[in-house]
Formats: C-alpha cells, structure tokens, sequence
C-alpha cells in the first residue's frame, strides 16, 4: 500500500495527441490539448458548487475549502446568492491541473469551469454555457436520481452535443442509491450509462472508491478530513464480485459501440486499460456513452479521480468540430477551426458588471488569438473596439493576462456596445457566430421607481440588466405607459430588482407578479389592411393583403413575401414586415403576444405620390389584425413542469392539492425513502405553491418547477383572465 497525495492524474490516453503541437507550448502557457473547458450542470441543490469548490481546492487555486452553507464559496460571487446558496451566474473559473506523469510531467494542464446555474429561473444561462463549453460533468444527487431540473440540462446539452460525465454525489447521504440513480438515468435520459467509479460503501460507511477500469480501490485516509490523501489498494475481497461485473459491462458496452476496443472483445485479446480507455474516450466525445462516477464532494472522496476522468474522456478543443458561422453579408458558411495561427474569432458569452474591474465581456476564442493592445470587430454593430485589458478569472482573483490563445475563456475589462451573443473576429474576416437560443419569458410585473432620482436611474439600469440577461425583457405597456419587466420566474424578476437596487441604486415598488399568457391562432384565414388619405395635400396610400396560418408549436412567427408584380413595389416590403412584427405582440383576444403563425404577404396596391413606409407599415398592422379575428384565434398560457418529493404519508394530500390547481399529474416513483410525484400544471395556478405544499406536509415536500410549454387556457376561464387584465 502507497500513500499518494492528491491530485493524481492519469494521463495516458492524451499522449499521443499532446505529441503533435510541442510547438505550442513554449508560446501559450498551457497546451491546447490539454484544455479543457468544462460546464458543471445540475439539478439546485445537487452539489455543484461543493464540487467545483473542492475542484479549485485540489488544483491549488483556493487554499481554504469553502462551503456552501457558510456561504463562502468562491463560485458563488454575489453577495445575495450567498445569502440565497444558490448559484445565479454563470461564472467562468480558470484553474490547472497539474499532471503528475507522463510526458507532461510538470506542465500543468487547464480547466475552465463554467458553473451553471441550477435552478430553472436561469435556464438562459445554462443554455448560454452549454454554447461555449466542450464537456460537462453532470452532478446527480445519489438520493433523487434524475430531478427535472437535471433533465432539462441534459436535454440542452444533447441539444449542443456536448459530451459528459455523470457524477452521482452526496453518496454519504442516508438513502443513497447508486443503482437506482443509474437507473433514472437510463429511464429518464435514455442515457448509456456505465460506472468508471464505483462508490465504495455508501452513507456512513463511504470510503472512497472503486476503480473499474484498473480493477483497484481508491481508499480516503481518516487522517485527512480534506481528502487530499489516499491510498491505491487492491479492491477488497467483498467488492471483487461487484468490480468484476462493473468491468464485464463496461467492457461489453464499449464493445458494442466501439470498433476498436470490439475487434479486440471478439477475437478475445486482451484489453489494456489505455485501450479501454481511449475507446470510452471516443464514444463519450461521440456522444454514445456516459461514464459514471460515484462520490460525495462534501465528505471529500473521488473529486480528484472525477477530474481525470474529465481529462481522460471529454474532449479538449482540438477535439470538437470547428466552430460554424456565416459570412454577414452573404450568410455563406463559415468554419472556424480551433487553432492559434487562425484568423481571431471568438463569442461573448457573459456580461457582467463587475463592482472592482467594471463591465466584463467574458469570451470563448475559437480561433486564432487576442492580446491586449488588439482591435476587434463586431459584425452586429459594425463597429471596432481596441483590446485594453484582459483577464483571467482566477477562484476570486482577477488576473491581468497579456494574450488569450484558441480553445481558452478570457474576459475583457472595458467594451461597450457588446450583448450576449455577439462575435467578435477579425475585422478583415468577419463571420457571425449562431447566438445561442433563449426561452421566452413566462412572468411580469409592472416596476415603478420610488422617486424621480430613481427614475432617471431605472432606465439605465435596466437596459444594462437586459444586455447582460436575455431572457429578461423590459417594454413598456401599450395602454397604461407602465414599465413592465418580464422574466423566468418570480425568483428571476426578484433577483432582477435586487441587483437594481445594490448595483443601481434604484429603489423601485413593484405590482404583482403577472402570467405572460400568449396567443396563436387555430385556423387559416385572409385578412386585408388599408390606409387611404387623399384628401388635400400629400396623402397617405398604403394596402396589404395577407394570409395567415397556424405554425407548429415552437416555430414562432414566419413572414413570406409572395408578392408577384411589384403590387406592393419590392422598396415598402420591409415596411410592411416591419407592421406585421409589430402587431404580434399585441393580440386580438387580449393584447398578448401572438406565437406560431405563418403570414403571407400576398398583394395589395400602391399609389404613386402618396405611398411611403409608414402607410405600409400601417396597412400591414391593420391587415394581420383583420386576419387573426377571422383565423379562430385563442389565449395560452405557461404549463410547468413540476416535482414533487414528499413523503409517502403525505402523497394523498399533494396529489389532491394538484388537482385542485388543474395539474396533470405524470409518473408517481419511489426514491428512497420518498415519493417523486411530477405533474404539468398551470403557471397560474402556482402561486403560493411554497407555502401550501408547505402547511400540507408539515415541511416535508419540497419541489421544483420549471416551464415547460403553453397550452390553450380552458374557455371558461378566458373571461376572469381578460378581467383581471383590464383592471391591472
Ligand atoms: P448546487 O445548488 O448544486 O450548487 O449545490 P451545493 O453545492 O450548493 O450543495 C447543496 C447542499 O448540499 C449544500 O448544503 C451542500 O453542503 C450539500 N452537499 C453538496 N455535496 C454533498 C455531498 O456530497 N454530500 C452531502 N451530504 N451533502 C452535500
């Protein structure tokens, strides 16, 4: 037995790529192939934060391990997410790992860790760091399994193809169950799940873990409550029967998908660890397969193996296909290959006002590099910005750093005209990166500023906030001129007024929080738009005939030009898509924002001296409001998607109590020692939820909510929704 001290990282399956850009290395202080930019996804409260803590902790980047209940993580950076202990921003934590073998002995290898928020209220964020990562580690509680929030996460991230690992924590939990979280896994996600590490024991009696692959266990010393020493054994008699069979999966799984590591399966040679290893590398960067560690941050066991198996099996820049853009004029596709003697082309990912360094633009380079003093273009805007300081995030330092190469996340202290989403390139080579998509909002309220200081104030802060956010939405309300603010959640808005107030200094009352309910349309229908003023003077001509029809739910608005013999002459077709993008978001039924429909602009007439833009635009507003009445139109509201963990004495109550609030349920499993019962019920029945499941259960229950789709509000109650509008 060997006492080794952490971090251990086994690096042999990188070897062979590192070999190739030797080169590299003595201009960029990491190599390339040894980057890995990272997301750590999950469910709230699952234990991400804990485990990018104790991350940083073993690379040495924190020397004092924080925890989540003492709210002193570094990760966790603003002041009411520590009070709340929940993670609201996406933070971008640069740190090394260092390799302790190997022909990279000595030189550190980099991880940036983009922590994404749990909970749902911020699923713009999740999406936003799901764009620009190239791996995830998705962190499983032991005792829930797969939460809706974890499956959210893991649609998103199918979504982006980005490949994961899957960390089942808080195995010291009492309940703890690492079959059945690997069994949600496979039933929830579909998702090809095997153990790389095993836990080894669980509550209580978690030591440390098995290794599968090396056939070895991985046992923590009682000596060292920080985890950093352990000892490598052999795996104890009692275990050798589970390892052995972890192993014969493993193995047959990776047989099945992988040609090589089958080849070998079939003509019976033997598999060496590397073997094994590189084929589980390919087939989880493929997408195929899922390793599963087992562990708990929070008692300290298996983070370190947790990051070698990040390094062993998710893929470094090099590995992910290159990045795709269109050229912004001609929209001809563009790649941009990860590589430092490309042409510079990056994405902005994150906004953040920081209250030391100022606004802060954190960016992923795809390609190319940028160092301070560098001018960048911005294809949106057109315009160019000058490079003066960039940084590093470094846990809770800033570092100042003097380039950022390909594959790496950096931030820039200092541009403006800059929102999330947008690319920032070579002005001789300008491409446009695809943003990333965001939901749209399901709640509002209407804020009013306390004072007129705060009024003047209000406006800046909120234009700044919606930069930085863009699932929060800010307009003003057509009828009572009230400024409206629209987001994910309660919690979101709540934030929102928060950080208006501390950062801003805006003190501001706010109105009741309202359903952002939305509208479509159920059949096909003509609708025709005039403007004619001809009386004395110059007058007004503009006429649109339209054809309207359903989309399909998610498709959004559509508008066709299928005018033929210049009717309305080609100059007034922008004016007149411009009216129709205008009258969707106010529709007929209630002023609400009208969703999936398909328009056809199909003729009308012009006139010489009197036609111009706005008689178009008009024409256009008036013709699609004139179609929508005839086209069965009909009000929606948000659906979310709920789950509850209760105790089973209590299931009747819950079930009942769902019901009552036109709740659908689903799927009604045991985990543990509770009950998970998930449903789809109406946002606007939500309200109070908290507090309700609260008195039902004595404290028990707790959920969770996130939305999930609009469906059309039952017709009896369409009356007391417009009601309660118009007395607003
Ligand atoms: P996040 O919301 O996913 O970032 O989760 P946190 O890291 O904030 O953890 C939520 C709570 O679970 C905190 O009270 C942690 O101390 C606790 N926690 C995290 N990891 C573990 C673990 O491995 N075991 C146990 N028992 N608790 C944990």
């Amino acid at each position: 037995m060997s006492a080794v001290a952490a971090p251990a990282v086994n690096i042999s399956v990188v070897t062979d790529k590192a070999k190739i850009s030797a080169v590299n290395v003595k201009n960029r202080p990491f190599p390339l192939e040894w980057t890995r930019n990272i997301g750590i996804a999950a469910h709230i409260d699952a234990g991400k934060t804990t485990t990018t803590e104790r991350i940083l902790f073993y690379s040495g980047a924190v020397h004092k391990m924080g925890e989540v209940h003492e709210g002193t993580t570094v990760t966790d950076w603003m002041e009411q997410e520590r009070e709340r202990g929940i993670t609201i921003t996406a933070a971008a934590i640069s740190c090394a790992w260092n390799a302790s073998c190997g022909p990279w002995k000595g030189i550190k290898q980099r991880i940036n860790i983009i922590d994404t928020p749990g909970h749902v209220d911020f699923t713009a964020e999740v999406e936003r760091s799901l764009r620009v990562l190239d791996g995830a580690i998705a962190v499983f509680d032991a005792v829930a399994g797969v939460q809706p929030q974890s499956e959210t996460v893991w649609r998103q991230a199918n979504k982006y193809n980005v490949p994961r690992i899957a960390f089942i924590n808080k195995m010291d939990r009492v309940g703890a169950d690492f079959e059945m979280s690997i069994d949600s896994m496979r039933k929830k996600l579909g998702a090809n799940v095997w153990p790389v590490l095993l836990p080894l024991g669980k509550e209580d009696y978690l030591k440390g873990q098995l290794d599968v692959i090396n056939k070895k266990a991985i046992i923590y010393s009682d000596s060292d409550d920080q985890g950093s020493v352990y000892e490598i054994t052999d795996v104890p008699e009692e275990h050798k029967a589970i390892v052995d069979k972890a192993y014969n999966d493993l193995v047959t799984a990776i047989s099945d998908l992988d040609d090589e590591v089958g080849m070998l399966f079939l003509e019976e040679k033997p598999i060496t660890p590397e073997l094994l290893k590189a084929g589980i590398r390919r087939q989880t960067m493929a997408n195929k397969f899922v390793p599963v560690v087992g562990g708990s941050a929070f008692k300290n066991k298996g983070v370190q193996y947790l990051v070698d198996a990040v390094i062993d099996y998710l893929p470094g820049p090099l590995d992910i296909p290159p990045a795709v853009g269109m050229e912004p004029d001609t929209h001809e596709k563009i790649e941009a290959p990860t590589d430092d003697n490309g042409t510079f082309c990056s994405l902005a990912f994150k906004l953040w006002s920081d209250p030391f360094v100022g606004k802060l633009v954190f960016f992923r380079v795809y390609s190319g590099t940028l160092s301070k003093g560098d001018t960048v273009y911005n294809p949106r805007t057109n315009k160019r910005e000058r490079i003066s300081r960039l940084i590093q995030i470094q846990a809770d330092k800033r570092e100042d750093i003097d380039t950022c190469y390909s594959g790496d996340i950096a931030a820039i202290v200092g541009i403006r005209n800059i929102t999330t989403g947008d690319t920032l390139c070579d002005e001789d080579h300008p491409i446009l990166l695809e943003p990333p998509s965001f939901p749209d909002p399901v709640i509002s309220m209407a804020i009013e500023p306390k004072t007129k200081q705060d009024q003047e104030k209000m406006g800046v802060a909120l234009q700044r906030l919606s930069e930085e956010d863009p699932t929060f939405k800010v307009f003003t309300h057509e009828d009572t001129g009230q400024t409206i603010i629209a987001g994910m959640g309660e919690l979101h808005l709540e934030i929102i007024r928060d950080r208006m107030f501390r950062e801003f200094k805006v003190d501001a009352n706010a109105g009741k929080p309202q359903i952002a309910y939305r509208e479509t349309i159920t059949a096909p229908a003509d609708g025709e738009g005039k403007l004619i003023k001809q009386s004395g003077g110059r007058g007004q001509y503009g006429h649109v005939i339209i054809k309207t029809h359903p989309n399909e739910r998610g498709k959004g608005i559509t508008i066709e030009n299928k005018v033929v013999g210049g009717n309305i002459p080609k100059e007034y077709i922008p004016a007149c898509k411009k009216g129709i993008e205008e009258a969707v978001l106010n529709g007929v039924v209630g002023g609400y924002q009208v969703i999936d429909a398909h328009i056809d602009i199909v003729d009308g007439s012009y006139h010489d001296v009197d036609s111009n833009e706005l008689a178009f635009k008009l024409a256009a507003i008036f013709a699609v409001k004139d179609a929508f009445k005839k086209a069965k139109p009909v009000l929606l509201e948000p659906i979310m998607k709920v789950e509850n963990m209760t105790p089973e004495e209590y299931q009747g109550d819950i079930l009942g109590d769902l019901n009552r609030r036109r709740g659908k349920i689903g799927a009604i499993e045991s985990k543990g020692n509770l009950t998970a019962v998930q449903a789809e019920v109406p946002l606007a029945e939500m309200f109070g939820y908290a507090t309700a499941i609260r008195s039902l259960s004595k404290g028990r229950s707790s959920y969770s909510m996130e939305p999930s789709h609009f469906e059309q509000v039952p017709q009896q109650l369409v009356a007391a929704v417009l009601d309660q509008r118009d007395t607003k």
